[in-house]
Parts: C-alpha cells; structure tokens; sequence
C-alpha cells in the first residue's frame, strides 16, 4: 500500500504509518480487514468524498519490504518520517511498549534495524522518534491503548499502553491528544470510522474528536454492553441462564456488560452480526483500562451481580406474570370479528 503514495513530499498524502511492534498478536490488524463502515480499501482508495489521499504502511498487507537503506522500502518511510520529510502523517501504534529501562542488556521489542548500529529500533524509541513529528498518535486494540494482556499483574516486561508511555495529557504538534481505539480485538468498524474521522479531521472537514477522560471516542464508547444487549429483555425480567446455549442473561454465568463500555451489542461485530453476548458469550470488559486483571477470574459472577440479578429475579417473575396476561389478551381478536347478521364493533348512524 505503500506504492500508492506518489511521492513522500507531497502535502496532499497522509501517510499512516503504523507499528505493530508493540507486545502484540496483530489481532487488531487482523480484525479492521473485516471493517465495512467504511472498509479499509474504501479509506485508501479514495473512494469516500473529501477525504484526503492516504498511502497507508502497514505491516499485514505491505507489499513492500527489506532493509536496503535508501530505497522506498517499508521501513524506509518511518526514516524519512523522522526526518521530516513526510508531512503529514498519522502514527498507529499496535501492542503494548514494553519498559525498555528495567533492564541492563537486550531488548523485549523492536521494529527494524538502527542503520548504524545494525541493532533493533525499540518500540518505545520509535515513539521517541515519530510521536513529536506525527499529526495525530492512534492507540489500536487495548494492549496499545491501556497495556492489556501483556500489562497483567506479574510481568517481566513492565508493559504499558501508549497513554502510559507518552503521558495522558500528551497532544500532538496538532493539538490532538492520543486517540484511543481499545478492544482485544478492536471492532473493526469503531477503528475505520475512528480513522475517518482523524482524516476528515486533518482535511478540515470535522470539529476536534470527542475524546472521553480514557481517550476513547465518546460517540463508540459512551454505553455500555448491557444497554445495547439483545439479551436484555431477560435481564429484566428476572430470567437468567446457568448454562450456555440458551437465549437468557448470561449475568450469573460471568458477563460483566453491565458496567463495561463497549458498543458490540449494538453494532455487532461484522456488518452488523455478532456481539459477545448476543451471540452468547459473556462479555469480560476487553475494552476496559481495567482489562483483564480487574475482570479475573472471567468465568465467575461479577461482584454485586448477586445482588442485582437476585432483585430483578423478584419483581422479574411478578412483571413476567403480569406479561403473561396481558400478553393472552393480546394474543386474541377483537370479538366483534365474526360472522352473523348483527353489527357489532360499536359503528353508529
Ligand atoms: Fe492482540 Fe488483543 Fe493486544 Fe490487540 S489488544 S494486540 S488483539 S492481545
Ligand atoms: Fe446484560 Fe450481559 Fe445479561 Fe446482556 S447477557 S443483558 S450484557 S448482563
Ligand atoms: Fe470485549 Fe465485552 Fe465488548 Fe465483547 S462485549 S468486545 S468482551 S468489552
């Protein structure tokens, strides 16, 4: 995708430079190939109106490649990034950073070779190197976002997301503070529409994105799980299951959607299908900075689920009775639809 760029000077191209060499799975790479509102090759094909021309340099689907200094190869455009001659571009930073300072020799990740050194680039240099260059900084996927798998109690690496690293009050030579994608993965639509909006941002079309204090966009992060749940019907009426493969709550088997921000219940998850417990898994809070220690042991019930569940069991079978009737009433004709000589729907001369 690289090639689509016609030159690393023109003004006109934002480049998106991404570094997936965060402690890391590509899972979110992986996922925003399933985006369709818009699809990724809608972003860098131009296809949507008044957006700016991108040249995207992504690892997953780079065709470029190789370490020859000098030549337009995938590394290549991060080198002339810092050197100033790529202007604008978008950082994306996929995976944890690693604290490269707890340690006295080696390194727990890196993105290319220093070309004098012949060394490994750290991750958390490149974020020395690129982030005061860069227009706008994107956190993709948790890990990246708020540390994630990787930051869980009792690790080595002392993994942080990119808020952590840089500073939450950070803000781009553009004003812009980190932008926050989280999700082990990220929705695939949250992260194109978010990256939309950053273009249509960077061409002057949009106002400043609306961050919340965690720096997600508050119009994908502003409900929660269980106000978007198909399954919330059951919630309230008191019926819960106590296994899976069955339409009820999955509150008592683990799902934490109650308090959990994240917006798959409504969304889905692919062109609209999907979403943990629509599709009856229980929600963890894989979007949460909280994620995933906060949210252990997964299987077990959330803390005052108990409690919540217990009073919508009591007033949930009184409602569901009350229903019933209601519900057979309903469910029967008017009795004025009959046959017979008389009229008798109430019609008056
Ligand atoms: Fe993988 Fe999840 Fe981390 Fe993304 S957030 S890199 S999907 S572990
Ligand atoms: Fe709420 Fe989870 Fe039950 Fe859905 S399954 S209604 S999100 S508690
Ligand atoms: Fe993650 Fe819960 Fe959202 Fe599923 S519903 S994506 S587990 S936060």
């Amino acid at each position: 995708m690289s090639g689509t760029a016609t030159s690393a000077t023109e003004t006109d191209v934002v480049h998106i430079l991404w570094i997936n060499a965060g402690l890391s799975c590509d899972g979110d790479s992986v996922a925003l190939t399933a985006a369709m509102q818009p699809s990724i090759e809608e972003i860098v094909t131009g296809a949507l109106p008044g957006l700016p021309k991108v040249a995207v340099h992504w690892p997953l689907i780079d065709y470029e490649c190789g370490p020859v200094q000098g030549a337009d190869n995938f590394i290549e455009w991060f080198f002339k990034a810092e050197r100033g001659e790529i202007e604008p571009f978008v950082l994306v930073v996929e995976g944890s950073i690693p604290n490269e300072q707890i340690k006295n020799e080696g390194y727990w990740c890196g993105f290319g070779d220093d070309p004098e050194t012949g060394q490994p680039i750290t991750t958390s240099e490149w974020l020395d190197r690129l982030a005061p260059k860069a227009t706008a900084v994107v956190a993709i996927g948790t890990c990246a976002t708020y540390g994630g798998i990787h930051a869980m109690a009792g690790n080595p690496t002392g993994a942080m997301g990119v808020p952590d690293y840089l500073g939450w009050d950070w803000k781009s030579k553009a004003g812009l503070p980190i932008v926050c994608v989280p999700g082990c993965p990220i929705q695939p639509d949250n992260f194109a529409e978010t990256l939309t909006y950053l273009l249509y941002q960077l061409a002057g079309s949009a106002p400043m994105i609306p961050l919340d204090e965690q720096l997600r966009p508050t119009w994908l992060f502003g409900a929660t799980v269980h106000e978007g749940c198909d399954r919330g019907g059951y919630y309230e009426q008191g019926q819960f299951a106590s296994e899976y493969g069955t339409p009820e709550c999955l509150v008592r088997l683990g799902c934490w959607g109650p308090v959990v921000k994240c917006n798959v219940t409504k969304r889905g998850w692919i062109n609209g299908v999907g979403g943990c417990p629509n599709v009856g898994g229980i929600c963890i809070g894989c979007t949460m900075p909280g994620f995933p220690d906060k949210f252990m042991p997964f299987m077990d019930a959330p803390p005052g689920s108990h409690v919540s569940s217990n009073a919508s069991s009591a007033y949930g079978a009184v409602i569901r009775r009350l229903r019933t009737i209601t519900s057979k009433t309903l469910d029967k004709e008017p009795k004025w639809r009959r046959t017979g000589r008389q009229l008798t729907t109430g019609y008056r001369t």
